[in-house]
């Protein structure tokens, strides 16, 4: 008999297989329908020997020393700092949008005092802000909104920013000094020997036992189990009696190359060209030293494996009939990002498994980071 069957091998299912065999000493049998742990967080050598991202780019960050605390029990870590370049009237310019950005873009020399003149010059305020346009045409004006943000947004949502939800978009980020750093956060790192060992050492336990290729639904019949964690997808778990909640999906295509490096930063981003949103080259995340290497371009469509869920009142309302299924389900912990249908960042995520541990234990201890202050921008 186990005490707990969990559904899928990502952060969630993880961090609360650990945690359930390592601290409360209890027997997991972790389910996982791909041939491999790791979630989409996971990596793997490609042909030719680069390190890659099997589901698109992934970097730490986060501003919670608890979860990073946490995670260092399973890796080592290398210092990495995410730069993001955007492709826009045929120059490669710093995003977020920063002073250098506008002053190559329009061959101007603000500085950091005068550039927030500009932005107050350049936005349209609005009176209330319901979409995602509203959000950055109030900030940053329509001609930035038009060169970088328009056609980005369709492309991944395959809606325009005026149709989505100002939550999509919550906050540009927009700098005034010449920080051309992708994220703020205080701790930003890549696991040293990349995402798919550290999930290794995470579940190598002789409580927990692993079974590849299988979809907990062959299984859930014959194998005796207390309780339930499941880090799927919420509506699949209720045989989406409501309809089911609509996700965006990619397709990555991978190039490798025969030089040692392509471009000049990790991502480059394409708003305006091609069907492609970006490009990211690997060896900037792992720091791997290598002849070749290897790019993965991400086309978004609606169908496929669901990866970004589409956020709006009408979604918001269909999740909260689920969610309340699923507070009446005994034994039954839904934990993660397609469970509690939430954009999370990994940070944000292992932060929930670990909450969801402490209520599971009855434990109360307060190392557990609040969600709401791993407040970060979207992936
Ligand atoms: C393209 C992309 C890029 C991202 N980049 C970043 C980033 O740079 N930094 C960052 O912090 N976050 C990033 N994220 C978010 C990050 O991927 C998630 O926060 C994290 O991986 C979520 O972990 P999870 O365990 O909730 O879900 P998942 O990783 O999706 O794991 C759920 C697992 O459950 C399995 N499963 C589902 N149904 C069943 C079933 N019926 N039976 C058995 N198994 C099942 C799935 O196969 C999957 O392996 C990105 C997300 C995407 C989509």
């Amino acid at each position: 008999m186990f005490d707990y069957l969990i559904v899928g091998a990502g952060f969630a299912g993880s961090v609360l297989a650990e945690r359930l065999a390592c601290q409360a000493s209890k027997k997991v049998l972790l389910v996982e329908k791909r041939n491999h742990i790791g979630g989409n967080a996971y990596d793997c050598y490609d042909d030719s020997g680069v390190l890659i991202h099997k589901y698109g780019p992934h970097i730490f960050h986060t501003n919670s020393a608890d979860v990073f605390d946490y995670l260092s029990r399973f890796t080592a870590w290398r210092r990495y700092e995410h730069r993001v370049l955007a492709s826009v009237d045929g120059q490669l310019v710093p995003i977020p949008i920063n002073l250098d950005t506008i002053n190559r873009l329009y061959g101007t020399s603000y500085t950091s005092f005068t550039l927030e003149e500009f932005f107050r010059s350049v936005a349209e305020p609005r009176e209330t802000i319901r979409t995602s346009e509203d959000v950055v045409v109030s900030r940053v004006g329509r001609e930035l909104y038009e060169k970088f943000f328009r056609n980005y947004t369709r492309k991944q949502w395959g809606l325009d920013p005026s149709e989505l939800d100002a939550t999509v978009t919550a906050r540009v980020p927009v700098r005034t000094n010449r920080d051309d750093r992708y994220f703020t956060d205080r701790f930003q790192a890549m696991p040293l020997h990349g995402f798919a060992r550290m999930f290794e050492r995470m579940l190598d336990h002789p409580n927990i036992k692993i079974m590849l290729n299988t979809d907990y639904r062959e299984v859930r019949d014959f194998i005796p189990y207390r309780s339930m964690v499941y880090t799927g997808p919420i509506d699949e778990f209720f045989d989406n009696c409501y309809g089911k909640l609509p996700y965006r999906s990619l397709d990555f295509a991978f190039e490798t190359l025969p030089e040692s490096l392509h471009q000049p930063v990790a991502v480059v981003n394409y708003p305006n060209d091609h069907a492609y949103t970006r490009v990211t080259e690997f060896k900037y995340l792992t720091g791997q030293e290598h002849a070749r290497t290897t790019l993965v371009y991400e086309y978004p469509k609606a169908d496929g494996d669901p990866y970004y869920p589409v956020l709006n009142p009408a979604t918001a309302e269909q999740y909260k009939a689920y969610k309340a299924l699923a507070d009446e389900t005994c034994n039954v912990h839904f934990v993660g990002r397609l469970a509690t249908y939430k954009s999370y960042n990994i940070d944000q995520v292992v932060a929930q498994a670990l909450a969801e541990f402490d209520r599971i234990t009855g434990r109360r201890n307060g190392t557990v980071p609040k969600l709401s202050t791993l407040v970060s921008a979207r992936s």
